[in-house]
C-alpha cells in the first residue's frame, strides 16, 4: 500500500533544512518527525498500555486509542530519541473490530482497550504472547486448536519442540470483575475541593468519578461515599504537587463470595480530623464493611502504600473463597484481583502439576498461600515462599483454618531462600513460580536448574519475562511443552499465562 510512500514524501521534505528547521536541530533530533507535526499513520500493533503502535520510516509513534488495522491522521505530542507519541486527530479507516465503549470516558478505571471487540482482545493477547515467545524467548510456537500451526522460528534451539500456546480463556460476562480498586484523591483545580476517582491516561490529572465498569458495584458506592463523608468531617485532600493534604489514596477490596468490604485509607500524616465520626458514619453508610484501615505514607512517591498500616475499625482482614478454600486477607498482603478467573488459573496451575500425592512442591512467590493451599490438597508437602511477612501471616492462618498441616511457609526473597533450601538438602518435584512483573530473578533460576524438578509451573502476568526467562530454563534443560493465556483483566492489555515445563532428561 501506499503507508510507505506516504510518509516518505512527507519526511524527506522535512528533513531538508530549506523547510526552516536549522541543520543544528536536524544534527541532534534524528526522528523524523517534531512537537506538532501532523502524520498519517498506519496502526500496526498494541502495546501493553493499550497504544496504538505506528511507524514514521521506522520511527515508533504511540497512539492512545488507536488499533491495529487504523489508518489515522495523529497529530505529534512528544518526540524523544527511539519513540514519540502521538494524538488521533481523525480516524481515516476504523478497524472492523472497534466497538462503541460502553464507558464515555473509557479511557479511565483502567480499561483502556474497550474499544476492541472482547473475542478480538483474547485473540490479540494470544497473538501478544505468541510474539514475544518468539522474538525473545527465540521459540517456535505451535498455536493449537485453529489448525494455525506455524513454522518453526528459524531462531529455536535445533531440536527442540515447538511450544504449543492454546487460545485465551476469557470470561462470559467480562466486566465488573476486580475486587480491588485503588483510586487516587486530589483537589479540584479551580475550587480546591476533594475530588477522586481515576487519573486521566498518561497524566496525574484526576477524573472526579465514582464508577469503574470494571470493578465491583459496591466500589462505586463506597468510593462516593468516602469522598462525602471526607468532606463532610473537613478531611483535606492530598496535594501531589506541594505535598500537603492528608488523604491520598482510598483503597477498596471486596470478597466476591462473602460481600466483606475492607476500606484503607491512605493518609499522608497520622492525624485524622474527626476520624471517629468519620468512621462511624462510614461504617452506617456502608453495610457491607468489615474493616476499615489507615495506611500512612508520608513519602513523596507514587507508590501508592506506606510501610505503616493501622485498624481503625472492624476486622484485620476480610475472608474469600477460591474453590472451597477460605482465605482471610489483610491490607496489605497481594491477592488476585479476578476472583472469577484465578479460580480458571488455578485449576491450570494444579492441572500443570500433575500431582499424585506423594510430591513436595515449592510454591515461590506465594503471596497468602492461594496456589500453595490449592496444591497442598493434592500433594504430600508443600513449601512456600513469600517476602512479604504480612502475606505469610496470612497464608499460615489460612493453612490453619482450612485445616491444612502439609503446607509450610517461608518469609523471605524467594531467590535468597531457594538457595538455602537446596543447601538442606531440600528437593521438590514440582515448582510453581509466579513472580511479580519483573520475572524471576537469575538466582532463582539457577537454583530451579540445580534443584531439577520433574515439572516447573510458571505462572506470569509478563509475557516478556516470562519468554525471556522460558528460555533460560529451556536451554538449561527443560522442554517448554504449553502455556496457556488467561484473561484476568479484561479491557485491560495485560495477559497472565500459565505454563508448564517438564524435565528434559535428553537435552543434557
Ligand atoms: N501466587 C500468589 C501471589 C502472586 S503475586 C497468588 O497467586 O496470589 C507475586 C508475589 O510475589 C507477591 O505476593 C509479592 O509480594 C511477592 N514477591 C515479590 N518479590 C518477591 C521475591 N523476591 N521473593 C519472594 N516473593 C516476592
Amino acid at each position: 500500500m501506499n503507508k510507505q510512500d506516504n510518509k516518505r514524501s512527507k519526511n524527506s521534505k522535512r528533513r531538508g533544512s530549506g523547510k526552516g528547521r536549522t541543520n543544528a536541530v536536524a544534527a541532534v533530533s534524528t526522528a523524523p518527525v517534531q512537537k506538532n507535526d501532523e502524520v498519517v499513520l498506519d496502526i500496526i500493533g498494541l502495546t501493553h498500555e493499550a497504544e496504538g503502535v505506528g511507524r514514521v520510516e521506522g520511527f515508533t509513534l504511540f497512539v492512545q486509542n488507536a488499533l491495529p488495522g487504523e489508518k489515522v491522521r495523529a497529530l505529534v505530542l512528544k518526540v524523544k530519541k527511539q519513540y514519540g507519541f502521538a494524538k488521533v486527530l481523525e480516524r481515516v479507516v476504523d478497524s472492523p473490530y472497534r466497538v462503541e465503549t460502553e464507558h464515555p470516558a473509557h479511557y479511565y478505571g483502567g480499561c483502556q482497550l474497550q474499544h476492541l471487540a472482547y473475542d478480538e482482545q483474547l485473540r490479540w493477547k494470544r497473538q501478544h504472547v505468541v510474539d514475544v515467545l518468539e522474538r525473545i524467548g527465540k521459540f517456535g510456537v505451535e498455536q493449537a486448536d485453529d489448525g494455525a500451526t506455524r513454522a518453526a522460528n528459524a531462531g529455536s534451539a535445533i531440536g527442540e519442540t515447538q511450544v504449543k500456546v492454546l487460545p485465551t480463556i476469557g470470561m462470559d460476562n467480562p466486566w465488573r470483575y476486580r475486587n480491588k480498586s485503588q483510586m487516587p484523591i486530589g483537589q479540584n483545580e479551580r475550587t480546591g475541593g476533594l475530588i477522586g476517582g481515576y487519573y486521566a491516561k498518561a497524566s496525574h490529572r484526576i477524573m472526579d468519578t465514582d464508577v469503574s465498569l470494571i470493578q465491583h458495584e459496591v466500589h462505586d458506592e463506597a468510593m462516593r461515599v468516602v469522598k462525602e463523608l471526607a468532606r463532610k468531617h473537613g478531611i483535606q485532600p492530598y496535594n501531589e504537587e506541594s505535598h500537603t493534604g492528608l488523604l491520598r489514596h482510598v483503597v477498596m477490596r471486596i470478597g466476591f463470595r462473602t460481600n466483606e468490604l475492607m476500606i484503607t485509607l491512605v493518609t499522608n500524616g497520622k492525624r485524622i480530623p474527626q476520624q471517629e465520626e468519620f468512621v462511624e458514619d462510614l461504617v452506617k453508610a456502608l453495610p457491607q464493611l468489615k474493616s476499615v484501615c489507615q495506611n500512612i505514607n508520608n513519602k513523596q512517591t507514587n507508590v501508592i502504600l506506606g510501610d505503616k498500616t493501622r485498624l481503625l475499625w472492624g476486622s484485620e482482614y476480610i475472608t474469600d473463597y477460591i474453590g472451597d478454600i477460605k482465605f482471610e486477607i489483610s491490607a496489605r498482603s497481594f491477592y488476585q484481583v479476578n476472583p472469577v478467573q484465578t479460580e480458571v488459573l488455578y485449576e491450570k496451575a494444579v492441572e500443570y502439576a500433575g500431582l499424585t500425592g506423594k510430591e513436595t512442591v515449592i510454591d515461590a512467590y506465594c503471596g497468602i498461600g492461594t496456589i500453595s493451599l490449592f496444591l497442598a490438597q493434592r500433594a504430600k508437602r508443600v513449601l512456600g515462599v513469600e517476602i512479604v511477612e504480612e502475606a505469610i501471616d496470612d497464608a499460615r492462618r489460612n493453612a490453619e483454618i482450612n485445616g491444612i498441616q502439609n503446607a509450610e511457609f517461608a518469609v523471605g526473597a524467594a531467590e535468597e531462600v531457594m538457595p538455602r533450601w537446596q543447601e538442606q538438602g531440600e528437593t521438590a518435584d514440582v515448582i510453581v513460580v509466579d513472580p511479580p512483573r519483573k520475572g524471576c530473578d537469575q538466582a532463582l533460576l539457577d537454583t530451579m536448574l540445580e534443584m531439577r524438578p520433574e515439572r516447573i509451573v510458571y505462572v506470569s502476568c509478563n509475557p516478556s519475562t516470562l519468554a525471556r526467562d522460558l528460555r533460560i530454563l529451556a536451554d538449561g534443560g527443560y522442554q517448554v511443552v504449553e502455556v496457556q493465556p488467561v484473561d484476568m483483566f479484561p479491557h485491560t492489555a495485560h495477559v497472565e499465562c500459565c505454563s508448564l515445563l517438564v524435565w528434559n532428561g535428553n537435552n543434557e
